[in-house]
């Protein structure tokens, strides 16, 4: 499974393909204090165990996942077994809900790992954002899981051709992104015009 795809990487993908590139083929990872605050929450749950809660549902944190038919693996912040055994995924996130569905379709693609190996469905799992302390359910829509698979596809894709994948066209996304001063979009750009004059 070395050469799966790390599934948090589609959260990068979905925000950014030139981000995932940079992160992914070029293994740029400059730390800024998001980048910081978000290690740090992570490694709170990316302690391997389990506890059984009163109500009887056990609670996995740090749970491998991969999937064979999508190319991808990576690592589940909890998943919790309820006693019928269904299956729940939770993933931590810092800051605030945002506006983008990212994080629904990193989420999605563990759910989608889960269902490949325990050959269980997979309905729902939950977004945990330290930020406003608030957890999200999200539901693994067909939408959804396309939208998901679609962008593992593209992945390979851009991975296979070997190509930087351009500035993304929102350049809000630019704004607190970590790999900013790697990037230089705006400087890239302006290069470019004057080279055609
Ligand atoms: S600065 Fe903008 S274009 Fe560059 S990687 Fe970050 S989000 Fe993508």
């Amino acid at each position: 499974m070395n050469d799966y795809l790390p599934l948090s990487f589609i959260n990068q993908y979905a925000y950014c393909p030139r981000r995932f590139w940079y992160m992914h083929v070029e293994a740029e990872m400059i730390e800024n204090a998001h980048v910081a605050r978000g290690v740090a929450h992570h490694e709170r749950v990316h302690t391997q165990g389990y506890e059984t809660t009163a109500a009887g549902v056990i609670v996995r944190r740090s749970v491998q996942v991969y999937s064979h038919s999508l190319g991808i693996s990576g690592i589940c912040d909890i998943v919790e077994e309820a006693d019928d055994g269904t299956l729940t995924p939770i993933e931590y996130k810092q800051g605030q809900r945002g506006r983008w569905t990212n994080d629904h379709a990193q989420l999605c693609a563990q759910a989608l790992c889960l269902e490949e190996m325990t050959g269980r469905p997979v309905p729902r799992g939950f977004l945990f954002y330290f930020g406003d302390r608030r957890r999200e359910e999200v539901i693994f829509t067909p939408e959804l899981r396309t939208l998901t698979t679609g962008l593992v596809q593209a992945m390979q894709r851009v991975v296979a051709l070997g190509e930087m994948p351009p500035h993304t066209e929102q350049r809000a996304r630019c704004n607190g992104c970590s790999l900013y001063d790697v990037c230089l979009p705006k400087e890239t750009e302006q290069y470019l015009v004057e080279l055609q004059r």
